[in-house]
């Protein structure tokens, strides 16, 4: 099919079954673009919606996102997952103000030089809010192009991502390409999806590779398989006698970079032996819950969380660390890891399978 007629399919088709009234799409500026692209990698629309709405109340505009505490934009992204996405974005956020005079760069190169923006990010900024003919290839686009042309191979690949690339690059039309970005995308997101394409109601279906061979699930290739090698912690729930519970700031890089979570141990040394060096509390009884598993992009993580309620009055912490006592049930305006949360929910309702108590 010739690109201009691609193109002006899929903007027939956009104009009577696209999106359009989508929150970032109601009030198009490139930081609201930008939020709504950070928060859609990884991550479905409707999940999204909620949190671009509380995150765009808090954080109107750069500036404000550039002032804000990285505490208070993590807890806007707890229970997003991905936190290194929020990190980055609070830290572009400052580079913007410093450096761009509070305006998101108008280039390509200008937005990839921002912690967190990558080349389909950029595209998307520029297409959608700034009527730029740029290109896209996020998840969905690449659907849609690998099944279309029948590309082989997963897209992690560079020599695949390179070829889908230019297919994208030349679709793009001169005229309407916000319209032809956001159809694209929408195209991926409704018809054109992971397990079940609806390719009867496809504009491409006439010409489709995938669709015109039954090959719709081959494509795109999946990831070689790697096992993911397995890891375990222990997460001790330490509570006063106040019933509050002890959290402490892990650091700013790496895994849950500067979230709050409880003390973590080993398991080479017993939790009792540690405690008492480490804090010098004495315990008076333990409880162990059922393990949690969390998946990270490579490693798995088993949690074990261990109860343990101290004897006597103390509030003493280790000076070496970032640390508050907090009710299970308190106003928490801290960005928390997926387990972390849910922990703090059972507490709070009692639900949690208690294996052993002693
Ligand atoms: S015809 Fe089917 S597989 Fe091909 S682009 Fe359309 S929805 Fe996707």
């Amino acid at each position: 099919m010739l690109d201009d007629q691609f193109s002006d399919r899929l903007l027939v088709w956009f104009s009577q079954h696209g999106r359009h009234d989508l929150p970032w799409q109601l009030e198009r500026t490139p930081y609201r673009v930008w939020v709504s692209e950070i928060m859609l990698q990884q991550t479905q629309v409707t999940t999204v919606i909620p949190y671009f709405n509380r995150f765009i109340e808090s954080f109107p505009d750069v500036a404000t996102l550039a002032k804000a505490k990285r505490d208070e934009v993590l807890h806007h992204w707890t229970g997003l997952g991905y936190y290194a996405r929020a990190r980055n974005m609070h830290k572009a956020a400052g580079i913007i103000v410093d450096q761009y005079k509070g305006q998101l760069p108008f280039t390509v190169e200008g937005l990839m030089s921002l912690p967190g923006i990558g080349r389909s990010t950029a595209g998307a900024i520029l297409s959608l809010a700034c009527e730029q003919r740029k290109a896209i290839l996020d998840g969905n686009v690449k659907r849609v192009l690998s099944r279309y042309y029948g590309v082989e191979g997963w897209p992690g690949r560079k020599d695949v991502e390179s070829t889908l690339w230019s297919y994208a690059e030349q679709h793009t039309p001169h005229k309407c390409s916000s319209d032809y970005t956001q159809a694209i995308m929408d195209l991926g997101a409704t018809l054109c999806t992971r397990r079940n394409p609806d390719c009867e109601h496809c504009p491409l279906n006439d010409d489709c590779f995938a669709f015109k061979t039954a090959r719709q699930h081959d494509f795109p290739g999946s990831k070689p398989k790697v096992k993911l090698p397995h890891r375990e912690t222990i997460f001790a729930i330490i509570e006063n006698s106040r019933g509050e519970i002890l959290l402490e700031q892990r650091p700013p890089a790496g895994i849950w970079g500067g979230l709050w979570c409880f003390p973590e141990f080993s398991g080479e040394q017993s939790v009792e032996s540690s405690l008492a060096q480490q804090y010098g509390y004495t315990i008076e009884n333990k409880i162990e819950y059922k393990s949690v598993k969390h998946t990270f992009s490579h490693f798995q993580l088993l949690i074990k969380p261990v109860h343990i309620r101290l004897k006597g009055q103390t509030n003493k912490l280790n000076d070496a660390k970032l640390s508050i006592w907090l009710k299970p049930d308190g106003d928490r305006k801290l960005g928390f890891p997926a387990p972390v949360v849910s922990i703090l929910e059972d507490l709070n309702n009692s639900k949690r399978t208690v294996l052993n108590e002693s």
